[in-house]
């Protein structure tokens, strides 16, 4: 079980601000992950009706979309045969569509189809093993094989090719319940899905969200906050998820091109305007990495804003580059100044 992967504060926790009313929370346990939610109700929404709202979405989400049961649409898509059309849910279809363009802006390196090297890594089974050369590249070989053959419909050309959604199905979940929320009558509030956020409102009078960004280094901290309003937050880092094998850590996010977990960035948290944009991004700028990352992001839309962690030079200080965009609402936290070091990134 992951904690929270963001640590948001209400404005007036950081920012002195008190005309607020405080939010209504609540937490709780779903898919595989925590969720929690601040919001200010309207009159009329009670706090349970609210959280009903809320965990229906994100039940019916997993009832879709999860690997784990064998009795979801996506496993059931995972078990079908080659050659035979199936036809899609609007959520999966909707998902997958998006996991699609996603896959075609990033080069390949987000990919809905990295199944079969999450399973060859071990994080099936929990447990890690050092795949030998031969198995990565037949994991990798399976990659792919599939199709939109008409409306709303798949077909795979291998029935070994294996969907895995994870890393876009919670952004996925987190818009559906903030629209849920949103038509309720809620303009301000906060929806936290494992560490993809999105922030409602605020009222222009109040402060904006202060979001906390885990520390890389050591999760169990935070090391930035960020101010956010009406945006979705996505964090990926390879310390929420990994297995240890012979002594070294492998991360969950892998690198299609080689077969391997993505190395070499600590962290990348991805600001937009739809949750399902920002995790799928978060994932891929992972693999991809911050050179590619900048040309890329001069190709996409102003609202997009990111924050990726490298590490610094040789006994330097890990690197924390920032998008203009949003350079002036990132703060370090105290004493975070020693090991990190902001920098724009243009
Ligand atoms: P988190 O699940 O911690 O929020 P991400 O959003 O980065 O992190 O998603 C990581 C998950 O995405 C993995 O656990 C796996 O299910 C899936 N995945 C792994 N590698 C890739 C990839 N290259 N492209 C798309 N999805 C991936
Ligand atoms: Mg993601």
């Amino acid at each position: 079980m992951r904690a929270l992967a963001i640590l948001v504060l209400v404005p007036a926790l950081l920012t002195g601000c008190t005309s607020d009313p405080d939010p209504t929370t609540f937490d709780f346990e779903t898919m595989g992950t925590v969720a929690r939610c601040e919001l200010q109700l309207p009159d009329g929404l009670a706090p349970a009706e609210a959280q009903t709202l809320v965990t229906t979405v994100y039940d019916s989400v997993a009832t879709v979309f999860s690997t784990w049961d064998p009795d979801t649409e996506l496993s059931s898509l995972n078990r079908a045969p080659a050659d035979s059309a199936v036809t899609l849910s609007s959520w999966l279809f909707e998902c997958l569509d998006e996991a699609e363009r996603m896959r075609v802006l990033s080069e390949g390196a987000f990919d809905p189809t990295a199944g079969p090297l999450m399973h060859l890594w071990g994080f099936h089974r929990r447990e890690g093993r050092l795949p030998a050369q031969a198995e990565i590249d037949s994991a990798r070989a399976l990659m792919g094989g599939w199709a939109f053959t008409g409306e709303s419909e798949v077909t795979k050309w291998t029935a070994e090719t294996r969907f895995d959604l994870g890393g876009i199905a919670k952004g996925f979940a987190v818009d559906r319940a903030a629209d849920r929320l949103r038509k309720a009558g809620v303009t301000d509030g906060l929806v936290d899905l494992g560490g993809n956020l999105f922030c409602l409102g605020g009222a222009p009078e109040r402060e904006d969200w202060r979001v906390g960004i885990r520390d890389p280094l050591d999760r169990n901290t935070w090391f930035a906050s960020v101010n956010v309003t009406g945006r979705a937050v996505a964090t990926s880092g390879s310390y929420e998820r990994f297995v240890t094998i012979d002594g070294t850590r492998y991360g969950h996010i892998m690198n299609p091109r080689t077969g391997r977990p993505a190395e070499g960035v600590l962290g990348v948290t991805v600001f937009a305007e739809t949750a399902v944009l920002a995790d799928a991004l978060s994932t891929a700028l992972f693999v991809q990495g911050p050179g590619w990352g900048r040309i890329f992001l001069k190709t996409l839309p102003d609202e997009v804003d990111v924050l990726m962690v490298v590490p610094g030079p040789e006994g330097g200080k890990a690197r924390v580059l920032v998008t203009s965009g949003l350079f002036d609402r990132v703060t370090l936290l105290e004493g975070y100044g020693e090991t990190y070091e902001l920098v724009e990134w243009e």
